[in-house]
């Protein structure tokens, strides 16, 4: 006999029918021995219709009451599901947040879970009954015991925390999907559904999941070892496994608060290769990356920083034992990669072969500007300069030079609290899993909501881009890739880089005030900012240490003439700015190259 925690959406508890039909697949999994937690929503599109009812009363209402009113919603449906059981003859017994002891930060309408005590649930389910609990709310851990809920979609969360608190042997998600997909259906018709995904691989395609799966539920998830799966509420259809290592007996203090970054990870193997002034147009990454791979080269991180005039520079790091071969292959493509115009040089190589790579990784990263700021002031106070950034959703990596690394290992892990001893020299997080039976790209994303700034001419000196990304997230600004170009320009006398990132749309006016306001004491040039692009990564475990799939990507790209501006790469994601009208071509291209395509037709609501 198993404990199963099962969590349905608003959809899935929409009306009285789909409450009782909910109910009547509780029963079945409690007649195959089971003992259920049930974790819903609040019914369809209750939680829209609260706040529209108090935005009609105030422009600007108060977060505590916005909290009682909108936690009123799951106890509605958490009230009728109870029933429903009762009426199968099926004990049953609805409890709130607050009964079943999910403590949170006194934060209204975004608070974090810190504890759970679910003693209560542990002792409803050995009287046999099932414990129906209301999600996306909790109770502060104030003496005042203020209702608190967890931010839009937060039911998820609830689940996967209550499933981490109880030892749950599995999480189900019913949702009105069948699944994970490989991509957006809806731009992409012919995606399809995977059997499994890791929660590593899920989070790096948050821009993709967010709407199947709120992206803190995966983290609770990853941390806690937990087994979820996300599945249809409509079928019988086993759904896609969300998987993760295990990880054993991590206390349930500080839940969602306690590691924003789990890990810090060194690799002293890295040596640097990059090519300057290659000409900006379609199929140039393509040309290099493609020579790499039929050398059987394994690249690790790639860079392709912005255009200056009408040229690119792109850099790529390799194992050292790879670097004279990869060096050859740049070297012998350079003198054909002259640009149009004739007055410009040709591309130029240069290598740097004794480099380390830190990065630190944690789920707990997403949302929280301030960690990827944190390490770049980190890496400033010991004094080591940052010659390369690249950063994903759930690690930043910065390229340095070899003898700086055991500084920066050792800043990073007082920093953020990470014992040394627990130190991944790995490059990759992920080597508890085996990546031989991993595909190389699981599935493809689209972000339309981004756009990129640049900062040119930043002194090239330690600190700059601390000071720069502590102050956009001083103010709330999530930054998402982050790329510092490889050439150094002079200006009166000072060597300077550029540094370009994007940003949420919604950010740009706030992005850029910032930046403005500190241009005169920080000492950098323009700002430049471009809202049209889009970003188009693949993410995958099993191309970690697998030549060509950078390549395979820029070729896909290349063969539909799409200009790639900038390149950011981590482990297991490659991600590509192109202009935001070719976005939907470029997942498409990407798509397909890499396989995704079935011809199995996924119906998903509009
Ligand atoms: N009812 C809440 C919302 O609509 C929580 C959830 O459905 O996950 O955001
Ligand atoms: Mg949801």
């Amino acid at each position: 006999m198993s404990l199963i925690v099962q969590k349905y959406g608003g959809t899935s508890v929409g009306t009285v029918e789909r409450i009782q039909a909910v109910a009547k697949r509780v029963q079945q999994t409690v007649a195959q021995g089971h003992s259920v937690v049930v974790v819903v929503s609040a019914m369809g599109k209750t939680t829209d219709g609260l706040v529209k009812l108090a935005q009609d009363i105030s422009a600007q209402p108060s977060r505590r009451e916005m909290d009682m009113l909108l936690s009123t919603g799951e106890q509605v449906s958490i009230a009728l599901l109870s029933m429903a059981l009762q009426e199968l003859g099926q004990p049953a017994i609805s409890l709130t947040g607050a009964q079943v002891g999910i403590v949170t930060e006194a934060e209204h309408t975004r608070a974090r879970i810190l504890n759970i005590a679910p003693e209560r649930v542990e002792r409803c389910l050995l009287d046999g009954k099932v414990v129906v609990v209301a999600g996306f709310q909790g109770i502060s851990n104030s003496t005042d015991l203020e209702i608190t809920t967890l931010g839009r979609g937060g039911s998820d969360t609830s689940a996967v925390a209550l499933a981490a608190a109880l030892r749950a042997d599995v999480c189900e998600i019913y949702t009105d999907v069948p699944g994970i997909l490989t991509t957006d259906p809806r731009l992409v018709p012919d995606a399809q559904l995977m059997d499994e995904i890791t929660c590593d691989e899920m989070l790096e395609l948050a821009s993709l999941g967010a709407k199947v799966l709120h992206p803190r539920a995966v983290e609770i998830a990853r941390n806690y070892g937990v087994m979820l799966v996300v599945r249809s509420s409509w079928t019988d259809e086993p759904g896609t496994r969300v998987v993760s290592p295990f990880k054993e007996g991590r206390s349930l203090e500080g839940l969602e608060i306690a590691h924003p970054v789990d890990a810090v990870e060194l690799d002293t193997n890295q040596a640097k290769v990059a090519l300057l002034r290659v000409p900006d147009h379609p199929g140039i990454a393509a040309r290099l990356f493609g020579e790499i791979a039929l050398q059987d080269l394994d690249v690790d991180l790639v860079i392709q920083s912005i255009h200056e005039g009408n040229t690119n520079d792109i850099a790529f790091t390799v194992t050292q034992s790879s670097l004279k071969q990869a060096e050859a292959v740049a070297e012998a493509i350079a003198p054909s990669l002259r640009s149009h115009d004739a007055a410009l040089d040709e591309a130029e190589v240069m290598v740097q072969a004794q480099m380390a790579k830190v990065s630190i990784a944690g789920a707990g990263m997403i949302g929280r500007p301030g960690v990827a700021a944190q390490m770049f002031t980190t890496l400033a106070k010991a004094g080591v300069n940052i010659q390369m950034i690249s950063t994903s959703e759930v690690k930043v990596s910065c390229a340095i030079a070899r003898d700086d690394c055991d500084r920066a290992v050792e800043a990073l892990c007082a920093a953020f609290h990470i014992a040394s001893s627990t130190l991944d020299a790995s490059p990759s997080s992920t080597s508890a899993l085996p990546d031989a039976d991993f595909p190389p790209v699981r599935g493809a994303a689209l972000d339309r909501n981004q756009a990129r700034l640049a900062v040119r001419s930043v002194p090239d000196r330690p600190g700059m881009a601390a000071q720069i990304f502590t102050r956009l997230a001083n103010h709330g600004v999530s930054v998402d890739m982050i790329i510092q170009s490889q050439r150094c320009r002079l200006l009166d006398g000072t060597a300077t880089r550029d540094i370009a990132f994007t940003v949420a749309q919604s950010d740009i006016e706030m992005a850029q005030t910032v930046l403005k306001n500190d241009q005169a004491e920080l000492g950098y040039g323009e700002v430049l900012v471009d809202p049209a692009i889009a970003k188009v990564s693949v993410v995958g475990m099993g191309m970690v240490h697998r030549p060509g799939v950078a390549a395979k990507m820029f070729q896909a790209l290349a063969r539909q003439g799409i200009n790639i501006q900038m390149i950011a790469t981590s482990e297991i994601k490659i991600s590509c700015l192109v202009s935001e009208d070719e976005g939907v071509q470029a997942l498409q291209a990407v798509h397909a190259a890499f396989g995704l395509s079935g011809s199995q037709r996924i119906q998903v609501p509009a």
